[in-house]
């Protein structure tokens, strides 16, 4: 009897790692392999295809600011404004090219606030509701090119990595700079010496968000002679910085005071409003006095605020978001068959500690971290345990004895 063989290729059986059988004929591995690429070839959108559009979940304003509401508590002015500039500037994508003389410009976003306010979070919240790239990048690292540091490029790299290095992705992803305040120039004169960590890197990034081809470093770090680099376009790109500027407002304070504000002329804002109230009124004016040079300012054109987290809403984090840390606690305790709970005393006890060291929402989770390691240490190894109550003693208790305030208590 012959020998059975693939009836694509001819290989015989013994040539092959697997035949499969259908009716009449067989296929085996290596022409499935070729099929499937051949599939994947012919199934991908086609990037020369002008009828293609930009595959991205755009929700209107008012249904992203509710998307967001699930998961950041608070700053619904910020929800208006980012909700607004992302809506736009993805609908300017979706536009088909038109030859009228109205272009609408792309709305990169600049947001002031206080440390663990929710800058990062809902920046990346929105690039996860359109489900487009997003990356962190860090303004301090980078320097201008010729100095130690990381090329302004590189902040790129980190897009193209979070697309899968699809180019086409990467160029509507949302790239967040972190600490933008960070490069301020130091004072308000233009330097005349050339200023390493701040306006020169202001100058470097302009070319970013202002849209234009920038050769990437695929891996990343210094641009090398003999890299490859891929070629992206910035224009699609929506930037998004962020930073506390620490001491803006008494740039505000200084100009508003200078003023009238509202109808009543001749009542002015007085020394007592405080920092919270003030940064309510920041304008692109304050940026540029806290040493932002105009051009970087003039590409940041959508300027919004966060405000300092209030007690409560620090307390609603700790419970409401879809992904709260306790329900997160609770989860991994689920899997143990332990049922959790927190005490409405000791969620208060973890709010007073994070107003204590000052941290912003981001210290919520350090300090229940430290609360609730032990138990996570212990109980998945004791059969009995079926329930864990966290009263203020315990969690006082279990603070008391953490790294983060034995450290406290030293210093
Ligand atoms: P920032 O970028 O302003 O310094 P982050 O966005 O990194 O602060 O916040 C740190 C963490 O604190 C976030 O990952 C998130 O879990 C939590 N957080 C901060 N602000 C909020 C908020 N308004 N609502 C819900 N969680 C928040």
């Amino acid at each position: 009897m012959p020998q059975v063989s693939c009836s694509f290729c001819g290989r015989r059986k013994n040539e092959v790692m697997l035949l499969l059988s259908g009716i009449d004929a067989h296929i085996c591995n290596y022409c499935i392999e070729q099929g499937h690429q051949v599939v994947l070839e012919e199934t991908r959108p086609k990037r020369s295809n002008p009828e293609d559009q930009p595959k991205f979940n755009l929700i209107k304003p008012m249904e992203m600011k509710r998307y967001l509401d699930q998961y950041v508590i608070g700053q619904d002015e910020a929800k208006k404004v980012m909700t607004v500039a992302v809506y736009n500037h993805y609908k300017r994508l979706m536009q088909p090219p038109t030859h009228d003389d109205v272009q609408i410009e792309k709305s990169n976003i600049i947001m002031v606030g206080d440390t663990g306010t929710g800058k990062t979070y809902l920046a990346r919240t929105i690039a996860k509701i359109l489900q487009v790239p997003f990356c962190i990048a860090d303004a301090t690292v980078i320097t201008e090119a010729g100095y130690v540091g990381e090329d302004v490029e590189t902040i790129l790299t980190r897009l193209l990595q979070s697309a899968d290095y699809n180019v086409e992705a990467a160029e509507r992803g949302i790239v967040y700079i972190d600490e933008i305040d960070k490069i301020a120039r130091k004072s308000d004169n233009p330097s005349i010496t050339r200023d390493v960590s701040g306006e020169g890197v202001q100058q470097a990034m302009l070319k970013l968000l202002e849209g234009s081809v920038v050769n990437v470093p695929p891996q990343g770090g210094r641009k090398h002679p003999d890299q490859r680099m891929i070629a992206l376009n910035t224009e699609n790109i929506l930037f998004i910085c962020g930073g506390a500027f620490d001491g803006i407002d008494r740039h505000i304070a200084k100009r508003v005071n200078a003023r009238p504000i509202g109808f009543s002329g001749d009542r002015r804002l007085n020394d007592t409003v405080d920092r919270a109230h003030l940064m309510r009124h920041v304008s692109a004016q304050d940026l540029k006095s806290f040493g932002l040079i105009p051009e970087l300012i003039g590409r940041l054109p959508v300027l919004t605020y966060l405000e300092p987290l209030s007690p409560e809403a620090l307390r609603r984090i700790l419970t409401e978001p879809k992904n709260a840390i306790t329900k997160q606690y609770a989860k991994l305790f689920a899997m143990e068959n332990i049922q959790l709970h927190w005490d409405q005393s000791a969620l208060d006890y973890v709010v007073d500690q994070a107003i204590v060291y000052n941290l912003g929402a981001r210290g919520l989770r350090s300090i229940c971290e430290s609360i609730i390691t032990d138990a996570m240490y212990e109980l998945p190894s004791s059969q009995d345990v079926t329930e864990l109550t966290i009263t203020v003693d315990y969690a006082r208790e279990k603070f008391g004895k953490s790294s983060m305030h034995v450290l406290r208590s030293a210093a």
